[in-house]
Protein backbone atom coordinates (compact mmCIF):
# COMPACT_ATOMS: atom_id res chain seq x y z
CA UNK A 1 0.00 0.00 0.00
CA UNK A 2 0.98 3.62 -0.92
CA UNK A 3 1.81 6.10 2.03
CA UNK A 4 -0.44 8.10 1.00
CA UNK A 5 -3.13 5.18 1.67
CA UNK A 6 -1.43 4.82 4.66
CA UNK A 7 -2.31 8.08 6.02
CA UNK A 8 -6.14 7.63 4.72
CA UNK A 9 -6.60 4.29 6.18
CA UNK A 10 -4.77 5.75 9.60
CA UNK A 11 -6.51 8.68 9.57
CA UNK A 12 -9.60 7.04 9.62
CA UNK A 13 -9.18 5.02 12.12
CA UNK A 14 -8.34 7.46 14.51
CA UNK A 15 -11.34 9.37 13.41
CA UNK A 16 -13.54 6.18 14.14
CA UNK A 17 -11.64 5.48 17.87
CA UNK A 18 -12.75 8.99 18.72
CA UNK A 19 -16.21 8.79 17.59
CA UNK A 20 -16.79 5.78 19.42
CA UNK A 21 -14.84 7.39 22.87
CA UNK A 22 -17.33 9.32 23.46
CA UNK A 23 -19.90 7.20 22.37
CA UNK A 24 -21.78 7.36 25.91
CA UNK A 25 -24.81 5.19 26.86
CA UNK A 26 -24.77 3.36 23.09
CA UNK A 27 -26.89 0.31 24.48
CA UNK A 28 -29.80 2.05 26.28
CA UNK A 29 -30.86 5.23 28.27
CA UNK A 30 -28.73 6.19 31.14
CA UNK A 31 -31.41 7.97 32.83
CA UNK A 32 -35.78 8.35 32.68
CA UNK A 33 -34.97 11.93 31.80
CA UNK A 34 -32.03 12.13 29.77
CA UNK A 35 -30.83 9.23 27.06
CA UNK A 36 -27.03 10.53 27.92
CA UNK A 37 -27.11 12.17 30.85
CA UNK A 38 -23.81 12.53 30.92
CA UNK A 39 -23.86 14.16 27.32
CA UNK A 40 -27.13 15.57 27.33
CA UNK A 41 -26.42 17.64 30.55
CA UNK A 42 -22.55 18.18 29.92
CA UNK A 43 -21.04 21.70 31.23
CA UNK A 44 -20.33 24.15 28.49
CA UNK A 45 -16.42 23.29 28.69
CA UNK A 46 -17.03 19.62 28.85
CA UNK A 47 -19.05 20.46 25.20
CA UNK A 48 -16.47 21.92 23.89
CA UNK A 49 -13.47 19.93 25.23
CA UNK A 50 -15.33 16.84 23.28
CA UNK A 51 -16.09 19.02 20.06
CA UNK A 52 -11.79 20.12 20.14
CA UNK A 53 -11.23 16.23 20.28
CA UNK A 54 -13.27 15.41 17.57
CA UNK A 55 -12.19 17.81 15.20
CA UNK A 56 -8.38 17.25 16.20
CA UNK A 57 -9.14 13.82 14.20
CA UNK A 58 -11.86 15.11 11.70
CA UNK A 59 -9.37 17.43 10.10
CA UNK A 60 -6.61 15.19 9.38
CA UNK A 61 -9.14 12.73 8.33
CA UNK A 62 -11.05 15.12 5.70
CA UNK A 63 -7.37 16.17 4.61
CA UNK A 64 -6.26 12.83 3.93
CA UNK A 65 -9.81 11.27 2.08
CA UNK A 66 -11.85 13.60 0.69
CA UNK A 67 -9.95 15.83 -2.54
CA UNK A 68 -12.42 18.43 -2.15
CA UNK A 69 -11.24 18.99 1.15
CA UNK A 70 -7.38 18.68 0.16
CA UNK A 71 -7.97 21.15 -2.43
CA UNK A 72 -9.59 23.50 -0.02
CA UNK A 73 -7.13 23.40 2.60
CA UNK A 74 -4.06 24.24 -0.26
CA UNK A 75 -5.88 27.16 -1.57
CA UNK A 76 -6.17 28.15 1.70
CA UNK A 77 -2.41 28.11 2.43
CA UNK A 78 -3.46 25.99 5.20
CA UNK A 79 -2.44 22.32 6.38
CA UNK A 80 -4.63 20.14 9.14
CA UNK A 81 -2.60 20.93 12.23
CA UNK A 82 -3.51 25.11 11.79
CA UNK A 83 -7.12 24.09 12.91
CA UNK A 84 -6.40 22.50 16.07
CA UNK A 85 -8.93 24.03 17.40
CA UNK A 86 -13.06 25.23 17.44
CA UNK A 87 -11.50 28.82 17.35
CA UNK A 88 -9.48 28.44 14.73
CA UNK A 89 -12.09 26.37 12.41
CA UNK A 90 -14.52 29.60 12.86
CA UNK A 91 -11.65 32.37 12.33
CA UNK A 92 -9.92 30.63 9.28
CA UNK A 93 -11.92 28.32 7.59
CA UNK A 94 -14.86 29.76 5.31
CA UNK A 95 -18.41 28.38 4.99
CA UNK A 96 -18.62 25.33 2.19
CA UNK A 97 -22.01 25.67 0.42
CA UNK A 98 -24.42 23.74 -1.88
CA UNK A 99 -23.01 25.38 -4.68
CA UNK A 100 -19.39 24.64 -4.27
CA UNK A 101 -20.36 21.13 -3.85
CA UNK A 102 -22.62 20.64 -6.71
CA UNK A 103 -19.56 21.92 -8.63
CA UNK A 104 -17.15 19.21 -6.85
CA UNK A 105 -20.12 16.79 -7.80
CA UNK A 106 -20.16 18.07 -11.86
CA UNK A 107 -16.37 17.87 -12.05
CA UNK A 108 -15.85 14.25 -10.84
CA UNK A 109 -19.25 12.59 -11.79
CA UNK A 110 -21.16 10.54 -9.92
CA UNK A 111 -20.23 10.85 -6.01
CA UNK A 112 -18.27 13.97 -5.72
CA UNK A 113 -15.36 14.33 -3.64
CA UNK A 114 -16.38 16.41 -0.83
CA UNK A 115 -17.16 13.31 1.28
CA UNK A 116 -14.83 10.76 3.01
CA UNK A 117 -16.56 7.68 1.41
CA UNK A 118 -14.42 5.79 -1.28
CA UNK A 119 -14.84 2.81 -3.37
CA UNK A 120 -13.23 0.11 -0.81
CA UNK A 121 -15.01 1.52 1.82
CA UNK A 122 -18.57 1.71 0.35
CA UNK A 123 -18.11 -2.09 -1.01
CA UNK A 124 -16.98 -3.58 2.52
CA UNK A 125 -19.57 -1.58 5.05
CA UNK A 126 -21.57 0.86 2.46
CA UNK A 127 -25.15 0.81 3.66
CA UNK A 128 -27.05 3.67 2.13
CA UNK A 129 -26.94 5.89 -1.06
CA UNK A 130 -28.72 9.69 -0.37
CA UNK A 131 -29.02 11.90 -3.24
CA UNK A 132 -30.38 15.32 -3.86
CA UNK A 133 -33.11 15.59 -6.57
CA UNK A 134 -30.34 17.27 -9.02
CA UNK A 135 -33.23 18.60 -10.64
CA UNK A 136 -31.74 21.74 -10.93
CA UNK A 137 -27.80 20.32 -12.12
CA UNK A 138 -25.62 17.32 -11.02
CA UNK A 139 -27.44 15.43 -8.06
CA UNK A 140 -25.03 15.64 -4.63
CA UNK A 141 -24.72 11.92 -3.57
CA UNK A 142 -24.07 10.90 -0.07
CA UNK A 143 -23.25 7.31 0.38
CA UNK A 144 -23.38 5.96 4.01
CA UNK A 145 -21.53 3.58 5.59
CA UNK A 146 -23.11 0.98 8.27
CA UNK A 147 -20.95 2.56 10.83
CA UNK A 148 -23.22 5.98 9.97
CA UNK A 149 -26.12 4.04 10.64
CA UNK A 150 -25.45 3.59 14.13
CA UNK A 151 -24.20 6.54 14.99
CA UNK A 152 -27.59 7.72 13.30
CA UNK A 153 -29.56 5.30 15.72
CA UNK A 154 -27.68 6.56 18.59
CA UNK A 155 -28.11 10.18 18.15
CA UNK A 156 -31.70 9.19 17.15
CA UNK A 157 -32.58 7.92 20.33
CA UNK A 158 -31.20 10.52 22.43
CA UNK A 159 -34.01 12.99 20.30
CA UNK A 160 -36.91 10.65 20.38
CA UNK A 161 -35.94 10.14 24.26
CA UNK A 162 -35.77 14.05 24.46
CA UNK A 163 -39.48 14.01 22.75
CA UNK A 164 -40.56 11.58 25.15
CA UNK A 165 -40.77 8.70 23.19
CA UNK A 166 -40.47 5.34 25.30
CA UNK A 167 -39.36 2.27 24.02
CA UNK A 168 -41.70 0.04 25.65
CA UNK A 169 -41.70 -3.63 23.29
CA UNK A 170 -38.94 -1.99 21.05
CA UNK A 171 -39.85 0.66 18.53
CA UNK A 172 -42.65 -0.69 16.21
CA UNK A 173 -43.13 1.37 13.02
CA UNK A 174 -46.35 1.26 10.57
CA UNK A 175 -44.61 2.50 7.12
CA UNK A 176 -46.88 4.25 5.24
CA UNK A 177 -44.73 4.36 1.58
CA UNK A 178 -46.98 3.43 -1.31
CA UNK A 179 -50.11 4.00 -0.14
CA UNK A 180 -52.69 6.29 -1.01
CA UNK A 181 -54.17 9.37 1.72
CA UNK A 182 -56.98 7.54 2.30
CA UNK A 183 -55.71 4.19 2.63
CA UNK A 184 -52.81 5.92 5.34
CA UNK A 185 -55.97 7.32 6.92
CA UNK A 186 -57.62 3.77 7.24
CA UNK A 187 -54.40 2.93 8.88
CA UNK A 188 -54.19 5.14 11.34
CA UNK A 189 -57.58 3.95 12.36
CA UNK A 190 -57.13 0.14 12.69
CA UNK A 191 -54.14 -0.13 13.60
CA UNK A 192 -53.33 3.16 16.63
CA UNK A 193 -50.03 4.61 16.19
CA UNK A 194 -49.47 6.58 19.23
CA UNK A 195 -46.87 9.06 16.83
CA UNK A 196 -47.56 9.98 13.33
CA UNK A 197 -44.67 10.96 11.43
CA UNK A 198 -45.09 13.08 8.43
CA UNK A 199 -44.24 16.91 7.42
CA UNK A 200 -46.64 19.51 8.63
CA UNK A 201 -49.12 20.03 5.43
CA UNK A 202 -48.66 16.09 5.31
CA UNK A 203 -50.50 16.10 8.63
CA UNK A 204 -52.52 18.54 7.57
CA UNK A 205 -53.67 17.25 5.04
CA UNK A 206 -54.40 13.40 6.04
CA UNK A 207 -56.18 14.86 8.89
CA UNK A 208 -58.70 16.57 6.74
CA UNK A 209 -58.50 13.19 4.67
CA UNK A 210 -59.99 11.40 7.90
CA UNK A 211 -62.49 14.04 8.37
CA UNK A 212 -63.95 13.47 4.90
CA UNK A 213 -63.92 10.28 5.70
CA UNK A 214 -66.14 10.70 8.59
CA UNK A 215 -63.84 10.05 11.29
CA UNK A 216 -62.33 12.76 13.91
CA UNK A 217 -58.75 13.06 13.97
CA UNK A 218 -58.92 13.72 17.58
CA UNK A 219 -60.51 10.72 18.38
CA UNK A 220 -57.38 8.65 17.06
CA UNK A 221 -54.79 7.26 19.38
CA UNK A 222 -52.62 9.33 17.66
CA UNK A 223 -50.94 11.57 20.63
CA UNK A 224 -47.55 13.50 19.03
CA UNK A 225 -47.45 14.23 15.40
CA UNK A 226 -43.55 14.55 14.42
CA UNK A 227 -42.72 17.10 11.91
CA UNK A 228 -39.95 17.31 9.32
CA UNK A 229 -38.97 18.66 6.45
CA UNK A 230 -40.54 21.71 6.79
CA UNK A 231 -40.96 24.62 8.62
CA UNK A 232 -43.72 23.94 11.47
CA UNK A 233 -42.23 24.33 14.41
CA UNK A 234 -41.63 28.04 13.90
CA UNK A 235 -44.99 28.79 12.26
CA UNK A 236 -47.94 29.46 15.41
CA UNK A 237 -50.49 29.54 12.91
CA UNK A 238 -50.03 26.17 11.79
CA UNK A 239 -48.63 24.36 14.53
CA UNK A 240 -52.11 25.20 16.31
CA UNK A 241 -54.09 24.57 13.55
CA UNK A 242 -52.51 21.14 13.06
CA UNK A 243 -52.36 20.50 16.97
CA UNK A 244 -56.11 21.62 17.00
CA UNK A 245 -57.01 19.15 14.28
CA UNK A 246 -54.92 16.51 15.94
CA UNK A 247 -55.71 16.69 19.65
CA UNK A 248 -51.92 15.86 19.30
CA UNK A 249 -48.69 17.40 20.45
CA UNK A 250 -46.48 18.89 17.86
CA UNK A 251 -42.89 17.82 17.59
CA UNK A 252 -40.00 18.27 15.28
CA UNK A 253 -37.08 16.93 13.79
CA UNK A 254 -34.23 19.45 11.95
CA UNK A 255 -31.54 18.44 9.87
CA UNK A 256 -29.94 17.81 6.26
CA UNK A 257 -28.74 14.94 4.25
CA UNK A 258 -25.10 16.67 3.96
CA UNK A 259 -24.49 16.78 7.57
CA UNK A 260 -26.16 13.15 8.47
CA UNK A 261 -26.16 10.88 10.54
CA UNK A 262 -27.58 12.78 12.97
CA UNK A 263 -30.91 13.91 14.17
CA UNK A 264 -29.67 17.25 13.81
CA UNK A 265 -32.64 19.75 15.48
CA UNK A 266 -35.28 18.22 17.84
CA UNK A 267 -37.71 19.29 19.98
CA UNK A 268 -38.10 18.64 24.29
CA UNK A 269 -40.17 18.57 26.86
CA UNK A 270 -39.58 22.30 27.17
CA UNK A 271 -39.63 23.11 23.95
CA UNK A 272 -42.93 25.06 23.85
CA UNK A 273 -43.26 27.26 26.93
CA UNK A 274 -46.67 28.29 27.91
CA UNK A 275 -46.62 32.00 26.41
CA UNK A 276 -46.20 30.51 22.80
CA UNK A 277 -42.48 30.59 22.33
CA UNK A 278 -40.63 27.63 20.51
CA UNK A 279 -37.22 26.54 20.46
CA UNK A 280 -35.55 23.38 18.88
CA UNK A 281 -32.16 21.60 20.53
CA UNK A 282 -29.48 20.29 18.46
CA UNK A 283 -26.78 17.60 20.09
CA UNK A 284 -23.43 19.65 19.85
CA UNK A 285 -21.19 16.81 21.04
CA UNK A 286 -22.34 15.56 17.20
CA UNK A 287 -21.94 18.63 15.50
CA UNK A 288 -20.64 22.57 16.11
CA UNK A 289 -23.70 24.81 15.39
CA UNK A 290 -22.93 28.64 14.30
CA UNK A 291 -25.01 31.20 12.68
CA UNK A 292 -23.48 33.83 9.86
CA UNK A 293 -24.65 36.33 8.28
CA UNK A 294 -26.72 36.25 5.19
CA UNK A 295 -24.99 38.65 3.47
CA UNK A 296 -21.03 38.35 4.05
CA UNK A 297 -20.86 34.80 6.02
CA UNK A 298 -19.17 36.13 8.82
CA UNK A 299 -19.83 34.46 12.57
CA UNK A 300 -22.68 35.94 14.18
CA UNK A 301 -22.62 36.44 18.25
CA UNK A 302 -25.42 34.18 19.76
CA UNK A 303 -28.45 36.05 19.99
CA UNK A 304 -28.42 37.67 16.63
CA UNK A 305 -30.22 35.79 13.69
CA UNK A 306 -28.60 34.87 10.73
CA UNK A 307 -28.06 31.18 8.47
CA UNK A 308 -27.53 28.05 10.46
CA UNK A 309 -23.70 26.79 10.10
CA UNK A 310 -22.89 22.95 10.81
CA UNK A 311 -19.56 21.20 11.66
CA UNK A 312 -20.69 17.42 11.61
CA UNK A 313 -18.86 15.67 13.77
CA UNK A 314 -20.23 12.32 13.89
CA UNK A 315 -20.20 10.59 10.37
CA UNK A 316 -17.91 8.09 8.78
CA UNK A 317 -19.37 9.07 5.05
CA UNK A 318 -20.12 12.91 5.84
CA UNK A 319 -17.83 14.60 8.50
CA UNK A 320 -18.29 18.64 6.90
CA UNK A 321 -16.63 21.78 8.08
CA UNK A 322 -18.60 24.59 8.40
CA UNK A 323 -21.51 23.83 5.87
CA UNK A 324 -24.08 26.22 5.01
CA UNK A 325 -27.45 24.85 5.90
CA UNK A 326 -28.71 27.55 5.55
CA UNK A 327 -31.78 28.31 7.57
CA UNK A 328 -32.81 31.49 9.61
CA UNK A 329 -32.30 31.21 13.43
CA UNK A 330 -31.24 32.45 16.42
CA UNK A 331 -29.08 30.40 18.50
CA UNK A 332 -28.90 30.29 22.59
CA UNK A 333 -26.71 28.03 24.60
CA UNK A 334 -28.06 28.54 27.57
CA UNK A 335 -29.39 26.05 29.83
CA UNK A 336 -33.03 24.76 29.15
CA UNK A 337 -35.75 24.58 31.55
CA UNK A 338 -35.51 20.71 30.17
CA UNK A 339 -31.95 20.37 32.05
CA UNK A 340 -30.00 20.24 28.69
CA UNK A 341 -27.14 22.12 28.19
CA UNK A 342 -26.75 21.82 24.69
CA UNK A 343 -27.40 25.21 22.24
CA UNK A 344 -31.45 25.89 21.00
CA UNK A 345 -32.60 27.13 18.12
CA UNK A 346 -34.91 30.26 19.95
CA UNK A 347 -38.00 30.41 17.63
CA UNK A 348 -36.83 27.26 15.77
CA UNK A 349 -35.87 27.13 12.33
CA UNK A 350 -37.93 29.72 10.25
CA UNK A 351 -37.10 28.56 6.32
CA UNK A 352 -33.96 28.36 4.12
CA UNK A 353 -32.25 30.98 2.47
CA UNK A 354 -32.96 29.88 -0.98
CA UNK A 355 -36.95 30.83 0.02
CA UNK A 356 -36.29 33.91 0.48
CA UNK A 357 -39.07 36.41 -1.30
CA UNK A 358 -37.70 39.46 -2.58
CA UNK A 359 -40.15 41.70 -3.69
CA UNK A 360 -39.77 45.68 -4.92
CA UNK A 361 -36.72 45.15 -2.26
CA UNK A 362 -38.74 43.55 0.98
CA UNK A 363 -37.72 40.51 1.88
CA UNK A 364 -39.42 37.96 3.50
CA UNK A 365 -40.57 34.37 3.53
CA UNK A 366 -43.13 32.18 2.56
CA UNK A 367 -43.69 31.27 6.10
CA UNK A 368 -44.40 34.54 7.41
CA UNK A 369 -47.07 35.03 4.57
CA UNK A 370 -48.16 31.68 5.89
CA UNK A 371 -48.09 32.73 9.42
CA UNK A 372 -50.35 35.88 8.94
CA UNK A 373 -53.03 33.48 6.55
CA UNK A 374 -53.39 31.58 9.27
CA UNK A 375 -53.97 33.53 12.09
CA UNK A 376 -57.42 34.73 10.04
CA UNK A 377 -60.03 32.37 11.22
CA UNK A 378 -62.26 30.03 8.71
CA UNK A 379 -59.10 30.52 5.59
CA UNK A 380 -58.32 27.02 4.04
CA UNK A 381 -55.47 24.66 4.94
CA UNK A 382 -54.02 26.08 1.33
CA UNK A 383 -52.99 28.53 -0.28
CA UNK A 384 -50.98 30.38 -2.91
CA UNK A 385 -48.54 33.52 -3.48
CA UNK A 386 -48.11 34.32 -6.59
CA UNK A 387 -45.32 37.20 -7.95
CA UNK A 388 -46.35 38.64 -11.24
CA UNK A 389 -44.93 41.75 -13.03
CA UNK A 390 -47.83 44.11 -14.45
CA UNK A 391 -47.70 45.98 -17.82
CA UNK A 392 -46.43 48.76 -15.73
CA UNK A 393 -43.04 47.09 -15.34
CA UNK A 394 -44.31 46.90 -11.85
CA UNK A 395 -43.51 43.72 -9.35
CA UNK A 396 -46.82 42.32 -7.32
CA UNK A 397 -47.61 39.73 -5.21
CA UNK A 398 -51.16 38.52 -5.19
CA UNK A 399 -52.31 35.53 -2.23
CA UNK A 400 -54.84 33.59 -3.18
CA UNK A 401 -56.67 32.39 -0.39
CA UNK A 402 -59.56 29.73 0.20
CA UNK A 403 -61.99 30.85 2.89
CA UNK A 404 -65.39 29.65 4.29
CA UNK A 405 -66.90 33.09 4.04
CA UNK A 406 -66.49 33.03 0.47
CA UNK A 407 -69.87 35.15 -0.08
CA UNK A 408 -68.01 38.58 2.32
CA UNK A 409 -64.91 37.97 0.21
CA UNK A 410 -64.18 41.49 0.48
CA UNK A 411 -64.10 42.01 3.96
CA UNK A 412 -61.86 38.65 4.25
CA UNK A 413 -59.53 39.67 1.82
CA UNK A 414 -58.87 43.06 3.68
CA UNK A 415 -58.33 41.14 7.12
CA UNK A 416 -55.88 38.98 5.46
CA UNK A 417 -53.89 42.15 3.76
CA UNK A 418 -53.58 43.67 7.27
CA UNK A 419 -52.49 40.81 8.41
CA UNK A 420 -49.62 40.16 5.91
CA UNK A 421 -49.24 44.27 6.02
CA UNK A 422 -48.40 44.13 9.53
CA UNK A 423 -45.84 40.89 9.46
CA UNK A 424 -44.30 41.28 5.85
CA UNK A 425 -44.12 45.59 5.97
CA UNK A 426 -45.61 44.93 2.17
CA UNK A 427 -48.57 45.70 0.40
CA UNK A 428 -50.09 42.69 -1.64
CA UNK A 429 -53.56 41.79 -3.35
CA UNK A 430 -55.19 38.84 -1.74
CA UNK A 431 -57.92 36.92 -3.80
CA UNK A 432 -60.30 35.32 -1.70
CA UNK A 433 -61.55 31.95 -3.34
CA UNK A 434 -64.38 29.16 -2.60
CA UNK A 435 -63.29 26.51 -0.24
CA UNK A 436 -62.04 23.43 -2.50
CA UNK A 437 -60.83 25.48 -5.28
CA UNK A 438 -56.90 24.92 -4.63
CA UNK A 439 -55.30 22.29 -5.63
CA UNK A 440 -54.28 20.00 -2.29
CA UNK A 441 -50.52 19.81 -1.23
CA UNK A 442 -49.98 16.44 -0.11
CA UNK A 443 -46.23 15.99 1.02
CA UNK A 444 -43.89 19.20 0.91
CA UNK A 445 -45.76 22.74 0.10
CA UNK A 446 -44.61 24.29 -2.98
CA UNK A 447 -46.66 27.48 -2.29
CA UNK A 448 -44.57 30.35 -4.72
CA UNK A 449 -45.13 30.87 -8.03
CA UNK A 450 -42.68 33.64 -9.36
CA UNK A 451 -44.21 34.65 -12.89
CA UNK A 452 -42.17 38.06 -12.64
CA UNK A 453 -40.77 39.00 -15.77
CA UNK A 454 -36.86 39.00 -15.24
CA UNK A 455 -34.92 41.96 -15.60
ZN1 LIG B 1 -34.88 21.46 26.39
Amino acid sequence: MTRKGNRADATRRAWLETIERFRHDRDGPGSERYWSPLLDTASRDEIRAIQEAKLAAAVPFLYENSAFYRRRFNALGLLPSDIGAVDDLIAKWPVVDKTEMAQDALAHPPYGTYTTMSDAVWAERGWMLFSSSGSTGEPRVFRYSHVDRELWAWANARALHAMDVRKSVGLPTIPGGGLDAKARANFVLRYKPTILLSTPTYALYLGRVMQDLGSDPRTSAVRQLFIAGEPGMSVSSTRERIQELWGARLVEFYGCTEAAPSAGGFSCPASLSQDGAVSTHLLEDVQIWEAVDPADRRPLPDGQRGLTVCTNLNSEASPQLRFLVGDYTLLDRTRCACGRTHVRALGSFGGRADDLITLRGIKMFPVQVEQAVRSVGGTGDEFEIVLATTEDGLDIMTVRVEHERFPKAEQVSRQIAGEIRSRCEVRVDVEVLQPGTLPKTEFKASRVKDRRKKQ
